[in-house]
């Protein structure tokens, strides 16, 4: 898919406030740090597309983005400032599983996962949280130019091998860089294969 635009359309925190449209999108979410806003602008070849709703103030909120005036990209608040706690509701803020729970626009969820570390409770939760509420996500693995092609081969292995400790597939994952642009094609032609059928439909 080629990007011919991506405008930043509005941020909030009000499920019912997000845009009434009924274009396909797909929220991008992780522990902060973990890249998102990176990798967001990576996608979208734009500097600061992220940053810009990033702003102070901004960050803890939901903020969508009109892509090629066809799909909504979200960009979620990252989670994790908090230590892990015994029940997801403690750690991931009421409005991100009202978006989740509500938002029936909502495709398909990327969640993030920063390659250079090993698998985190609090990722773990929350992808076990999303499986348990029936929201179809996949996995992006950031900042793969930190590692050699072997610790980064690992480090995938080791995370696939965690999660088929609980599931039974590993969803589509995909290894990305924003620094080299490492996985750009492959997550955008993703999205644009699936946002096919969903027109087609
Ligand atoms: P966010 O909090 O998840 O939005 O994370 P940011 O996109 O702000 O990135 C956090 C830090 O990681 C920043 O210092 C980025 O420059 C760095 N970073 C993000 N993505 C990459 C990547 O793909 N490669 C490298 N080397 N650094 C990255």
């Amino acid at each position: 898919m080629q990007i011919k635009s991506a405008e930043f359309i509005m941020s909030n925190s009000i499920v019912a406030k997000c845009p009434a449209s009924q274009l396909p999108e797909y929220a991008f979410i992780g522990r902060s740090n973990v890249g998102k806003s990176s990798l967001i602008n990576m996608l979208m070849q734009r500097k600061s597309l992220a940053k810009t709703s990033g702003r102070p103030g901004k960050t803890q909120l939901i903020n969508h983005f009109l892509i090629n005036k066809n799909w909504h990209l979200v960009d979620l608040p990252g989670y994790g400032y908090a230590r892990v706690s015994k029940t997801s509701k403690k750690v991931f803020q009421k409005f991100i599983t009202d978006y989740f729970s509500k938002r029936e626009q909502l495709v398909l969820a990327f969640v993030l996962l920063d390659i250079r570390h090993d698998p985190q409770p609090i990722d773990l939760e929350f992808m076990q949280w999303m499986g348990e509420s029936q929201i179809p996500f996949s996995i992006i693995f950031t900042k793969a130019d930190k590692l050699k092609p072997k610790a980064l081969e690992r480090n995938v292995e080791t995370y696939k091998q965690k999660l088929l400790e609980t599931w039974e597939e590993v969803p589509p994952s995909f290894v990305t860089s924003s620094s080299s642009g490492l996985g750009r094609d492959a997550v955008l032609d993703y999205i644009g294969n699936i946002n096919a059928s969903y027109f087609n439909s």
